[in-house]
């Protein structure tokens, strides 16, 4: 029998996706492996094989292959029929775009990423600013490729997270911030005292066991996946071959935890994507805010919560024989749950975080719009800043330029964070509905309820419901923050303000 239409999109996809997969592999392998003086080397098999990885995403059978599926071989079912519109979405994306325009793009990526670390660590904004100017020109070009030169950030927050536009982000944001910045001004007036800082020398090999241990009880499957170190931890690869990393500090273990079991998120939502999709739209994430929504639950709905402590804190304490001696459970739960008011995003706790984020929304969104300039960013920086964290960072290095994201033209991806928190919390209620007594379990050790759940609910789709559907699918409301706010005010509330628990 002669192959079918969509027999042949789904082996030329998995073609495409294993020479990606090849890339993933060395870009991590860069991260965590690579000695200092074979850089250059890598850099021609990275490229080498993005040209491979283009030609195999471009190929024009592929686009034969869909105008069949588009024409009269429509495909069975409305899983193949959402796979083959997910498929030409990419595809028109990947073609629109000139080879040229691609190799430019490249390049000002890497000048900028240069010029943002210079300028970094000289707090000097006017080392990039110009880069960053063409950073901004370059993605509006891009947004006209694909057909939206009037809506460009639109077109950017929907590459990040199908379906999602700006009208729906402003909407969500002005809502959370109107609840969460008087909340935040609350806890931080009451100045609970944590024992945090005094957290020090804990043993790198205990805390490395001692995440191992609590990641595979989460469920990571460590026969196809692995935990490595790396100076910003990351996620990367596929679920058949997922691997994490984290970074420690003898003097913050806690840290080095939540990086491992954030990671950990993120990879249980790989190895749960259907491996007999692996590569096709039906074995793929659905977008950066899911993606988020599945680090985020387990990092923080689950693992800041005292069922996961009730549980782990006899082995915490083992671990680390003598540094908590003197330390009570409400010592250790407060440490893990402590609220302070940072200049740096990623130093922040998850409450205040989500305010780093609305201040980067808005200054982008302000962007695109056209209504600031690129000269004006620092000035409109440290405005917001002062308007949503109460604070001016004492330097443009520790302010405006403090994420390498802009250098890269990545606008329009710092929303998926705070969007991923908002999912988490709706998806944590609607699995605390649906599975009674699932906190009592995880105070067992046992943590298999509510990935199974996740797997159904959730993984199982790949990238069948774009994020607005999906959500609306497994907790049968549309995404809001009022259940962000809700999980917040339960947590930090029953710490921070106990006479209104
Ligand atoms: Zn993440």
């Amino acid at each position: 029998m002669p192959e079918s239409p969509y027999d042949r999109l789904v082996r030329l996809l998995k073609r495409a996706d294993v020479i990606g997969s090849a890339l993933d592999v060395l870009q991590w392998d860069e991260q965590v492996n690579l000695p200092p003086a074979s850089q250059v080397r890598r850099a021609d098999q990275l490229s080498a094989l993005a040209e491979l990885h283009h030609r195999a995403v471009c190929d024009p059978a592929i686009g034969e292959a869909l105008a069949a599926l588009e024409g009269d071989s429509r495909p069975e079912g409305d899983a193949q029929k959402a796979a083959v519109a997910r498929a030409r979405r990419d595809y028109e994306r990947a073609t629109r775009l000139p080879a040229e325009f691609v190799a430019a793009k490249a390049a000002l990526d890497s000048q900028a990423f240069h010029a943002w670390k210079r300028a970094k660590s000289h707090s000097d904004y006017s080392v990039f600013a110009p880069f960053l100017s063409r950073q901004v020109d370059m993605s509006r070009e891009e947004a006209g490729f694909i057909g939206q030169a009037d809506r460009p950030y639109d077109y950017l927050l929907d590459k990040h997270d199908p379906g999602l536009t700006e009208a729906d982000v402003a909407r969500l944001f002005g809502d959370l911030r109107q609840q969460l910045v008087p909340f935040v001004k609350e806890i931080v007036a009451r100045g609970v005292k944590s024992r945090r800082a005094e957290l020090k020398g804990f043993s790198i090999a205990a805390q490395d066991a001692f995440l191992r241990g609590v990641v595979a009880k989460l469920g990571f499957d460590f026969e196809r996946g692995r935990i490595d170190v790396a100076v910003h931890p990351f996620c990367s690869g596929d679920g058949a071959d997922t691997r994490l990393t984290t970074r420690f500090d003898e003097d913050d273990p806690l840290t080095s935890l939540f990086a491992a079991v954030h990671e950990a998120g993120h990879g249980l939502y790989e190895q749960g994507l259907p491996l007999e999709h692996l590569g096709t739209p039906l074995g793929k994430p659905v977008g950066m805010a899911i993606h988020e929504s599945q680090s985020r639950l387990w990092e923080n709905q689950v693992a800041r919560g005292r069922p996961f402590w009730a549980h782990f804190e006899p082995g915490f304490r083992q671990s680390f024989s003598s540094r908590l001696g003197g330390w009570s459970s409400e010592d250790l739960y407060l440490a893990v749950n402590t609220v302070s008011l940072e200049p740096i995003r990623i130093k922040s706790d998850e409450v205040t975080y989500n305010l780093h984020i609305i201040l980067r929304f808005e200054i982008e969104r302000r962007l695109f719009a056209g209504e600031i300039a690129v000269e004006d960013l620092p000035e409109v920086w440290n405005g917001l800043s002062q308007e949503l964290l109460g604070l001016i960072p004492a330097n443009h290095g520790v302010g405006v330029l403090q994420d390498v994201h802009w250098s890269g033209g990545a606008f329009g991806y710092f929303p998926s964070y705070c969007l991923g928190n908002m999912i988490a919390a709706q998806l944590w209620y609607a699995a605390l509905a649906t599975l009674p007594g699932l906190e009592a379990e995880f105070a067992r050790g046992d943590f298999s309820r509510l990935r199974g759940w996740l797997r159904r609910e959730v993984h199982a789709h790949g990238r069948r419901y774009d994020t607005h559907e999906l959500i609306r699918k497994v907790t049968g409301a549309d995404l809001a923050p009022d259940h962000l706010m809700r999980y917040l005010k339960e947590r930090y509330g029953s710490i921070y303000l106990p006479a209104t628990r």
